[in-house]
């Protein structure tokens, strides 16, 4: 039962938000004096207590045993028992030495405990029963106090003998203690202003939050939300206020309001925790332990509804204790990983079990009770949620930081990109147009020869026709075609007829340097040559001048033996504005050509001469 001791106070502790501080170890006294100005008196050091371990005992049992050893001082002055079967008796026997205060308030400072039965007997025999807990609607209550209270007549002088029976599903708790009214109204004070204030700051992170949520519809919002909302109602619970203002006339609920209410704040807790540290992406295993624990407390929850209260508390209590340390390992782990926003998480958390802790070592009597530390928790808490609400703060910006700074460098990438494959672009397009440029230009040249083709020479003698019309200047037309040329190719093949068509192409080309001139292969074995700007005189010169150089010297070839050729001229200019048809051109000269063939070729003819 000793060593079993603190496992049963760190239970109470998780139940018990305002449990009395443990009084100094002491006797019981036979008789508790009331003397004047005493006001207020912790009845823990004076009382002795009998555990009833079935409950059968009758009141009258339990008289019969008072002044007996069966009644025993509290072991250590401690009135906290932790789980308990049956029912445990209290009884102390106080004299009030007080004339101006005939009456007293007694005062349970724990507020679960389901059945209270107070018997007073006086010296005259006469005794008084009045019952209490939570079992019985919160208006029967001596004072509509959230702690179990019974006004007691103290008549000045006269012994009395109080005998308290508790019963109760929750933690065994007996702190007493004995008011004046006007010491407890003092007292009430101080207690309300502390709750006040708590639920104050509670109420205003849970609005100012609820608008952020409203408005950014982050879902760790939600979850802070559910998550304040949840652990409020466990402090009102545990604090008996829910009893007092939400369900006074609701014993089932008053009965069943702490366990739900610790398992709806659990739920809140892990997935909060869960959401907030992004558990998900940073830890996978971490983000499923969570999720258990988020079912385990859903069945808590359900369970809380259908099992008595006692069966199930010591497990929830244990899943309580195993869920603060797993969100203290889940959140430092996160602070491992460097994500910035559980820092402050981490110290939200450490305020909340600095808050805890504190209020433990009161309990303990291991630190004195002031106001702050007595109201331990409600103070963690409340800082704890207010850190919270910071740290989502803080995790919302580091969100939108790290949003911009994506779309940002996802900018900068998308930029570069396009930069590049407009580059790439550019390139291909410059290749593509000197291809086409290549393409344009083979396409107007003669492969063999390198001369202009027939059909750009079509449309460089339509331009120029054009302009010696508008300057009505003459221009002349010359066809050259190599003589006897078949017999070139019968005679030494074709690869040498090829070389001897080049040579001459060359040489004609030669012979043009100095003169504006257009040449291109006709066909064949036929150039022609366009001399605009140029009459017949200046025509048969150049024509002249080109059968020369053709005939100059023999045409050497890489396929066989030099090879001399000769070429015949037909010269026809074109008057300006007489003709404008290029075909009729081309064949007004194509007869002086023929003219020049039936002269014995190697010679000029015009086609004047010719006509
Ligand atoms: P003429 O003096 O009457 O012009 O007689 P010719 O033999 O030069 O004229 P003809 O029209 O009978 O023959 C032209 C020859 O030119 C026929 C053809 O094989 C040859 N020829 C045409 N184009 C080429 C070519 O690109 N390469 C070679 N090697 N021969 C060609
Ligand atoms: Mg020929
Ligand atoms: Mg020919």
């Amino acid at each position: 039962m000793i060593i079993a001791r603190p496992w049963m106070a760190w239970i109470a502790f998780v139940f018990v938000a305002l449990l009395a501080a443990a009084g100094p170890a002491a006797a019981a006294a036979d008789v508790i004096e009331l003397s004047p100005g005493t006001g207020e008196l912790a009845l823990s050091p004076h009382v002795t207590y009998l555990h009833d371990t079935d409950g059968r005992d009758t009141v009258q049992d339990a008289w019969a045993r008072v002044g007996t050893d069966a009644f025993a001082p509290l072991p250590g002055g401690n009135p906290a028992f932790g789980f308990q079967d049956g029912a445990f008796w209290v009884h102390a026997r106080v004299v009030n030495r007080d004339p101006d205060e005939p009456r007293w308030l007694l005062v349970q400072t724990y507020p679960l405990s389901d059945h209270l039965d107070l018997y007073l007997r006086y010296p005259d025999g006469r005794v008084v029963h009045h019952a209490g807990g939570d079992t019985l609607p919160f208006g029967q209550r001596a004072i509509r106090y959230r702690h179990p209270n019974f006004l007691l007549d103290l008549p000045d002088g006269q012994p009395v003998d109080i005998l308290l029976r508790v019963q109760s599903q929750s933690s065994m708790q007996l702190p007493l203690v004995l008011y004046t009214p006007g010491a407890f109204t003092e007292l009430s004070r101080d207690a309300q202003f502390a709750i006040g204030l708590y639920y104050g700051i509670l109420v205003a992170l849970f609005f100012y939050n609820l608008v952020l949520w409203l408005v950014l519809r982050d879902a760790s919002y939600f979850w802070y939300l559910f998550h304040i909302g949840a652990f409020g109602l466990v402090l009102f619970c545990l604090n008996g206020l829910g009893f007092e203002y939400l369900w006074p006339d609701n014993t089932w609920l008053a009965d069943k309001s702490v366990p739900l209410s610790i398992s709806l704040a659990l739920i809140g807790m892990h997935q909060f925790a869960r959401v907030f540290l992004g558990l998900h992406e940073r830890w996978p295993l971490g983000n499923r332990v969570s999720i258990v624990a988020i079912a385990a407390f859903v069945c808590f929850g359900i369970a809380a509804v259908f099992v008595p209260y006692r069966l199930i508390t010591p497990a929830v209590s244990l899943a309580v204790l195993a869920s603060i340390v797993w969100i203290t390992v889940a959140s430092i782990d996160s602070v491992r990983k460097r994500y910035a926003p559980a820092r402050l998480f981490l110290l939200s958390w450490a305020m909340f079990l600095a808050g805890t802790a504190v209020f433990t070592l009161v309990a303990f009597g291991m630190i004195p009770k002031t106001f702050f530390t007595e109201y331990g928790v409600q103070l963690g808490s409340a800082l704890e949620m207010l850190f919270l609400s910071v740290a989502l703060s803080y995790r919302y910006a580091a969100l939108r930081n790290e949003n911009g700074r994506i779309v940002r460098e996802a900018n900068v990438r998308l930029e570069r990109e396009v930069a590049e494959r407009t580059q790439e672009l550019r390139g291909t397009l410059e290749q593509l147009e000197q291809a086409h440029a290549r393409l344009h230009e083979s396409s107007r040249l003669d492969g063999l020869t390198g001369l202009c083709n027939r059909s750009h020479f079509h449309d460089a003698f339509e331009r120029l026709l054009l302009e010696c019309n508008a300057e009505r200047r003459p221009l002349s037309l010359l066809m050259v075609d190599l003589d006897h040329f078949k017999s070139i190719n019968d005679a030494h093949g074709h690869l040498v007829g090829d070389d001897v068509l080049r040579a001459a192409a060359q040489r004609i080309g030669t012979a043009l340097r100095p003169h504006e001139a257009l040449l291109a292969r006709f066909g064949g074995e036929e150039f022609v040559i366009v001399l605009p700007r140029t009459d017949l005189h200046g025509a048969v010169a150049v024509a002249e001048a080109v059968r020369r150089a053709i005939a100059a010297a023999p045409c050497d070839s890489q396929h066989g033996p030099p090879v001399r050729v000769s070429a015949s001229v037909g010269v026809h200019t074109v008057v300006p504005g007489t003709v404008d048809d290029i075909e009729d051109a081309l064949q007004v000269a194509d007869q002086a050509l023929y003219a020049a063939k039936a002269n014995g070729r190697d010679c000029v003819r015009t086609s004047i001469s010719a006509a």
